[in-house]
């Protein structure tokens, strides 16, 4: 602590020329100011790390300078001159923040004894801040690391962080393979970009040591000509290092920094462990999603071949029919139509999951599309002699969709009323205006009078391949796919959808798609990739 620094203030010279010979013999060092304002503007220049100060001074007093530090949050310690028998004055500036007082004449053991447990306090306080200072730093640093999950990203924070606290000239971080380094992020390299990946033994790494280190590097292997020390900071889980930062310093860290290294290197360690996973998750569900296309893809062939065969049979031309084989030749027409629908809708999710879906967006009149599509169910509707009642206003603007895709929806969403009700029941459309934060919309709903959905089940409705587990839903045929397709379709398309349903009372589906607007960029005609489909 005697390389501390006092700053002297005092009008008196000889009180000044005392003090700091004496406490200059003692190994603190000093400065000296004749007045307030003086030992303000040194102090401002060169922070001292304790001030004695005389309180009745010419020009800038005692008082203003503990005003000035107050008003300047310096907690630099002050101990006050005095005279003993001016108590207010002393009392004052205790108010003003001093930490301690010593009387004029001034005793030195009692002077010393003063500065030494002001000096500590201080430090004590300082170790505090700084600790204080470093706890908030990894907490910012741990929140950054834990909003991404992108593995050159985590190297990149890592490496900034770390060269941040340490002062490196320059410094690299990647993954670990293969005995070289991958790299993912580097900073201040002199020689300019490294390759993606160097071997560990061209950067003189080693993975058996698998702890923090620093040592001198020779000046062939540096990242930097001014760099004389290297430190490693393996990351590891599980014991295995899957990543490093290298960084060239200077010279050496000291203790602090490597604690603070340590618990960078724990905090990397998860975010990178986790963006792994996530990495291979995606892997996973691309690999998912070709392997779907691929069987979908084959699968269309021959399919198309069995109902092409199916259709020739059907002629007369092939010969009569027995009733029998009229009966197979349906089920098998049936069924094809049924796989068919099934590859159509694994198509959508591929498309979807790999970022190739695409929208045709046009002005589209609504009741046109609605009635193209109870056209086509008119049959099955009729054939369950339920009453299906279309009720849209007359006035309903256009909206702007892909007609194809609308179809689909309400194709979805009419056929579940149709299935999911009973014989002779009601299903309604109808539609209105709706006015939302993010604009003017058309909202459609769907309601029927059928088994509705339980609120257990109601949780689960727009997952994959989802089916409530009842015997009137298992007569249906379906995938359990509609519902996820539809809702990624209207979202798609920049709309919501949503439900109401009672058990045994029925359901009621609801979407929403935008009003075409001719003032603004829903005008014209686009295609668009819907990657908001994800
Ligand atoms: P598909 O993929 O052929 O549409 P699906 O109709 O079974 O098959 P979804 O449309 O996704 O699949 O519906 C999921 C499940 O939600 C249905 O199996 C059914 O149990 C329930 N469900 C959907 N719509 C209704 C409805 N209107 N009333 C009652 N239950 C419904
Ligand atoms: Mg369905």
């Amino acid at each position: 602590m005697t390389d501390s620094k006092i700053l002297i203030v005092d009008d008196d010279v000889f009180i000044r020329d005392v003090l700091q010979t004496r406490l200059e013999w003692e190994g603190y060092h000093t400065a000296v100011a004749e007045n307030g304002r003086q030992a303000l503007e040194l102090h401002r220049q060169d922070k001292a790390d304790l001030i004695l100060l005389d309180i009745n001074m010419p020009v800038t007093d005692g008082f203003e300078v503990m005003k000035q530090l107050r008003a300047e949050a310096d907690t630099t310690p002050v101990i006050v001159m005095s005279a003993l028998e001016d108590i207010p004055s002393i009392v004052h500036c205790i108010e003003l923040g001093a930490e301690d007082y010593i009387s004029k004449p001034i005793k030195s053991q009692l002077l010393y004894a003063r500065i030494h447990s002001s000096l500590e306090k201080k430090a004590f306080r300082d170790r505090e801040q700084m600790r204080l200072a470093e706890l908030k730093l990894l907490r910012q640093i741990d929140r950054a690391l834990h909003t991404t999950l992108d593995l050159d990203e985590v190297a990149a924070l890592t490496l900034t962080y770390a060269q941040q606290k340490t002062g490196a000239l320059a410094g690299l971080a990647g993954s670990v393979g293969d005995n070289s380094l991958h790299i993912r992020a580097q900073t201040g390299v002199v020689d300019g970009s490294l390759d993606t990946a160097v071997p560990l033994k061209a950067l003189a790494l080693d993975i058996a040591h698998d702890e923090i280190r620093q040592q001198p590097v020779r000046a062939n292997e540096s990242l930097h000509p001014k760099a004389t020390f290297r430190l490693v900071l393996p990351i590891r889980r599980n014991n295995i290092i899957n990543d490093m930062v290298v960084l060239d310093l200077a010279e050496p860290c000291d203790d602090a920094s490597l604690s603070f290294l340590q618990q960078l290197g724990t905090y990397a360690a998860i975010s990178s462990h986790n963006a792994r996973l996530y990495a291979n998750a995606q892997a996973a569900n691309l690999a998912k999603s070709n392997f779907v296309a691929m069987v979908s893809h084959e699968l269309k062939n021959p399919l198309a071949a069995v109902q092409t065969s199916v259709h020739l049979l059907k002629r007369t031309s092939a010969g009569q029919l027995s009733e029998k084989q009229e009966k197979y030749i349906h089920i098998i027409d049936d069924s094809v139509q049924r796989i068919r629908n099934l590859t159509l809708e694994l198509d959508d999710i591929t498309r979807m999951d790999t970022g190739h879906f695409k929208l045709s967006l046009t002005q589209l009149n609504l009741p046109t599309v609605v009635a193209n599509v109870v056209r086509l169910l008119a049959q099955q509707i009729e054939a369950k002699k339920q009453q299906l009642t279309v009720n849209l206003p007359p006035d309903l603007p256009l909206v702007y969709g892909d007609e194809q895709r609308l179809s689909q929806i309400l194709t979805n969403l009419i056929s579940n009323a149709h299935k999911y009700t009973g014989d002779g029941q009601e299903i309604k459309i109808d539609a209105h205006v709706a006015e939302q934060e993010a604009g003017r919309f058309v909202q459609i709903t769907v309601q029927d009078s059928g088994i509705g959905i339980s609120s257990e089940n109601q949780k689960h409705i727009f997952s994959q391949f989802f089916r409530v587990n009842e015997a009137m839903v298992r007569q249906q045929q379906g995938t359990g796919l509609g519902l996820y397709i539809t809702k990624r379709l209207v979202e798609a398309q920049n709309g919501q959808i949503g439900f109401h349903s009672t058990v045994g009372k029925g359901s009621r589906f609801f979407f929403s798609i935008p009003v075409a607007m001719t003032d603004n960029g829903f005008a014209s005609d686009t295609t668009v990739t819907a990657a908001a489909a994800k």
